[in-house]
């Protein structure tokens, strides 16, 4: 038997999102990084659910979709029986796309008629109403999102935000009509259907709108949508909530932290950290850019204190501290020059006997990943809203347990809580 539902996620943070929204539902899932050259059959993947992540979110729309459609390709030779496209839950796209190119060419190869869009997930906050998408108490529009420095987000409304990236006519299934249920929605993507509407916004505002959504979907080979309706999709497989879809094989080994993020939320896990004492390397920037082995310095501090806990090695500083630097050797280069440490140094802990690993930074978790040939993560328990753990198997056959957080995810003791989680899970 082959997998239930495939998905490709936009980015690899929001794939790691849905993952965990899937899981959290019942289904054991497996997440890919990037589309694997081989063809593996469902079974020997042994998933409920695959999410393929992608970088598809502001690459060009055509680039978008090559990627897009080879995930696809991949997820039909596993047998997938519904496919989710995944994007990002304040809609981030740009006239030229990429969600609606997107979403025509999977449209286009799975021969559908109809999808929905909605970027809905209440629990985070976002909601649509009457088509509008809001992001906590106001208007996308009105939100930062207004100001992003790749995909500004200045109309709230997104029958007229997605019609502009599609041919195909977009309508709207409001509030309303999903209060009434499955039946009710159906009925109206029915009359939609017959207008000639391709794509259809739905409203949602609580988590039971999302559940009526996903069982009105169920016949659907293609949805669109944000990681919230993963919450309502398992249960038409009959999946329910079960501690066993998170399960991971026992963790062992030492335990590291590896923090490339500089958010206002990991600058607290750091200072936390610091706090309780524990040993701690913070990479400077300046000393790597002036030719200082820097990663053979943490890996011989790491080496050092392994052996009685979790050890950190950080770049993390106060906003006013990293626009110094920057100013001094220029954003990305800064940026580059501290990712290529940092993945070196994850290398190097993993060399060194570490099976347990928090890494924090999106753009920082891309390039450990990649250093440590991870391809494939099965997903674990979840430590934060968002942040599951994960297990990879390395080069070597050895699992390493991760755990990728992004930039503001996650509370104070995020570092400590997910590795005290994990030894929770695995006793
Ligand atoms: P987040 O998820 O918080 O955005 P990322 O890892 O995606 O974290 O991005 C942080 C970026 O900042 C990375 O490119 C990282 O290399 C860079 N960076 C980290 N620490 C510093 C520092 N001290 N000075 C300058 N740039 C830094």
């Amino acid at each position: 038997m082959g997998i239930r539902l495939g998905c490709l996620a936009d980015d690899f943070t929001g794939a790691t999102d849905l993952a965990n929204n899937l899981v959290r539902a019942g289904m054991r899932v497996v997440q890919l990084i990037d589309v694997p050259e081989d063809r593996i059959d469902g079974q020997a993947i042994d998933a409920d659910a695959v999410v393929i992540a992608l970088k598809s979110r502001t690459t060009p729309a055509s680039d978008a979709v090559d990627a897009s459609l080879r995930a696809l390709a991949w997820l039909r030779s596993a047998d997938a029986e519904q496919i989710y496209f995944k994007y990002c839950s304040t809609f981030d796209s740009t006239p030229a796309g990429n969600i609606g190119p997107v979403t025509e060419a999977l449209m286009d190869a799975l021969g559908a008629d109809f999808t929905i869009a909605t970027p809905a997930f209440p629990d985070n906050g976002r909601t649509v109403f009457k088509g509008h998408l809001f992001v906590g108490d106001v208007l996308l529009s009105d939100s930062g999102m207004r100001h992003h420095p790749l995909t500004p987000m200045t109309d709230p409304n997104l029958v007229s935000v997605l019609q502009a990236q599609t041919g195909r006519p977009v309508g709207l299934v409001d509030h309303t009509v999903v209060a009434g249920g499955g039946d009710a929605v159906r009925t109206r993507f029915d009359e939609l259907r017959k207008e000639g509407v391709g794509i259809a916004i739905v409203d949602a505002v609580s988590n039971r709108d999302l559940v009526r959504l996903g069982e009105a979907v169920r016949d659907l080979p293609l949805v669109t949508a944000g990681s919230g309706l993963a919450i309502g999709l398992p249960a038409n497989w009959g999946f329910e909530p079960s501690a066993a879809a998170a399960q991971l094989p026992p963790a062992d080994g030492h335990a590291a932290v590896v923090s490339g993020s500089v958010s206002d939320a990991t600058n607290g896990q750091v200072l936390e950290f610091l706090r309780t004492g524990r040993p701690a390397f913070s990479v400077d920037p300046l000393r790597i850019a002036a030719g200082e082995d820097v990663a053979g310095q943490a890996l011989a501090f790491a080496e050092a204190h392994l052996a009685d806990g979790p050890v950190l090695v950080y770049s993390t500083q106060a906003p006013d501290t990293v626009r110094a630097v920057q100013g001094r050797l220029g954003a990305a280069e800064a940026g580059e020059l501290v990712e290529r440490t940092l993945a070196r140094v994850a290398r190097g802990l993993v060399d060194r006997g570490v099976r347990r690993l928090v890494v924090a930074g999106g753009e920082t978790s891309g390039a450990v990943v990649q250093a440590l040939g991870i391809t494939r993560l099965r997903i674990g328990p979840q430590i934060a809203p968002g942040v599951p753990w994960c297990a990879a198997t390395l080069p070597g056959g050895d699992t390493l347990h991760i755990t990728l957080k992004s930039g503001n995810f996650g509370g104070p003791g995020f570092f400590t809580d997910s590795l005290a989680l994990l030894d929770g899970e695995a006793s």
